[in-house]
């Protein structure tokens, strides 16, 4: 059955048309606009991400006689003539080994263009090509006519001779986002009035891989079939695992739900869903849990490391239901001791919802962070730390008469705990607060310098780190000797305040 009427009627018409490839359109539209055209272009990249289309895009472009900023006028003899045209070859080179095609060309190159400009040459496929039509090409591409423009297309520039690789302008074209089909499918969705669902978009944009000719392909096909196309109705044509099977899966996981999770799995068997694509499945979407988990610090409550090195175990055993089975089964365990500390957790969600963590590290480095601890310990002892909680607690209040809450919050959640004559350490219960904290701890020192005295540098742990640094301190104090390092001084100062804005807003995070 051909399935590929939506993608023949929705080709893109121009550059702008195209979807996905920004940088591949832009380098193109360059040299279109700065006439400097290469003779042999090779594009390479999976199928279905607008490899021939973009070369036949490109053809009509280079040929037109008036493009405008690189777009073609659809008006010129060269462009009115474009789908009939003789001046732009397509070969196949999957359906034959290409010899006889590759001689032809060798023959036909040297005929100027009909009307146009260029000889285009779009060789799809190119890596099946033969050893012999390759030789026999080579020596067209060692040496093309002025007039001549080869583009190579193919998914396995691996197979690619270098010879031929060294001749051309490469080109990587990505596989398209699944945003990006998204928004197309949706697009033409409407347009073509077909009723398909949201969700059942974003599985087709899934299941696509990145290829937008296969996801209109599925649109065609399961338009032509169905009414209304659902999540359902993807189950049915594809027997596929949807995102909602395998969040519904490890939420019964989370929840120790065991009878549910083996229903849940026992279910996709019924339904023929294939074990591998489960298995992909579900390491897929327990990676991102663990990027998530690296990202936000939210403390996972499974383990996701252990769980994901036991399930690839799997992929190399025969029965893989059985074993994905076993495996969770035997994690499940796992879970019971961490559950207490769930409510901790959930506390600190709220917070580390508005970090961007990567951002916040950029601004106290990890070296900085080092050499404070380091100097909290240079000559501390307990008088000092006495005095210094006295000014935290005033500093406590101060904010508090003030009304300055975006700092209050913060505080009220720490304790000192290492004092030393040039800077303090101090811990909070969570990752987040410490964090939050250590960007804004400079600000503080510097509007509360009346109080805590001058120049006096602080750092926050949270309380796991501040354990490991107090039994790695009582490990080396006999045989180390602690001494003061200077800090490298920040080249921007203006960055603190900066990325405090534009994670709190105007209004820190007013946490009870
Ligand atoms: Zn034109």
């Amino acid at each position: 059955m051909d399935y590929k009427v939506l993608y023949r009627k929705y080709r893109p018409k121009d550059f702008n048309d195209l979807v996905g490839q920004n940088h591949i359109k832009e380098l193109l539209l360059q040299s279109i606009l700065n006439n400097k055209l290469s003779h042999a272009f090779i594009f390479n990249g999976p199928r279905g991400t607008g490899k021939t289309s973009t070369a036949k895009l490109f053809a009509k472009i280079v040929n037109c006689t008036n493009n405008f900023e690189g777009n073609a006028c659809n008006k010129c003899i060269s462009c009115l003539s474009y789908k009939e045209t003789t001046d732009i070859i397509e070969i196949d080179a999957a359906s034959n080994n290409g010899v006889d095609e590759i001689r032809e060309l060798r023959e036909n190159v040297k005929i100027l263009p009909s009307i146009s400009r260029y000889k285009v040459y779009i060789i799809d496929e190119v890596h099946m090509l033969s050893t012999n039509a390759w030789n026999a090409f080579l020596k067209t591409l060692e040496e093309p006519p002025k007039h001549v423009i080869f583009i190579l297309a193919t998914t396995e520039i691996q197979k690619v001779p270098i010879t031929v690789l060294s001749r051309c302008q490469r080109f990587d074209f990505q596989r398209i986002s699944i945003d990006v089909i998204f928004q197309k499918i949706k697009e033409i969705a409407k347009k073509e009035k077909i009723n398909i669902s949201d969700e059942a978009i974003i599985e087709l944009s899934d299941l696509s891989n990145g290829g937008l000719r296969d996801a209109l392909g599925m649109l065609d096909q399961l338009s032509k079939l169905n009414d209304k196309i659902t999540i359902e109705t993807l189950n049915d044509t594809y027997g596929l695992v949807t995102n909602k099977d395998i969040n519904e899966m490890f939420e019964a996981y989370k929840n120790r739900e065991i009878k549910l999770l083996i229903e849940k799995i026992n279910n996709l068997n019924l339904k023929g869903v294939n074990s591998e694509v489960l298995l992909t499945k579900i390491l897929d979407f327990l990676l991102q849990e663990l990027i998530n988990y690296k990202i936000t610090n939210i403390k996972e409550i499974y383990n996701l490391e252990q769980l994901i090195f036991d399930l690839e175990e799997c992929c190399n055993k025969k029965n893989k239901y059985l074993m994905i089975k076993t495996v969770l089964l035997k994690n499940i365990e796992d879970i019971a001791k961490d559950i207490e500390i769930k409510n901790i957790i959930e506390e600190e969600k709220i917070i580390s919802r508005e970090i961007i963590s990567d951002k916040i590290l950029e601004h106290i480095s990890l070296d900085v962070l080092n050499i404070r601890v380091n100097n909290s310990f240079v000559n501390a002892n307990l008088k000092l730390k006495k005095e210094f909680i006295k000014k935290w607690d005033e500093l406590t209040n101060y904010f508090c008469v003030n009304g300055e809450t975006k700092y209050l919050s913060l505080l009220k959640n720490t304790k000192v705990e290492v004092v030393s004559p040039t800077n303090v350490l101090i811990s909070t219960k969570t990752y987040s607060n410490s964090v939050l904290f250590n960007l804004i701890c400079d600000e503080i020192s510097e509007k509360c310098k009346k109080i805590i005295g001058d120049s006096i540098k602080i750092i926050c742990l949270d309380e796991e780190q501040w354990k490991k640094e107090k039994s790695k301190y009582i490990k080396n104090q006999k045989t180390q000797k602690y001494s003061y390092i200077e800090e490298p001084i920040l080249k921007n100062d203006n960055k603190t305040i900066n990325i405090a804005t534009d994670i709190f807003g105007k209004e820190l995070i007013e946490i009870k």
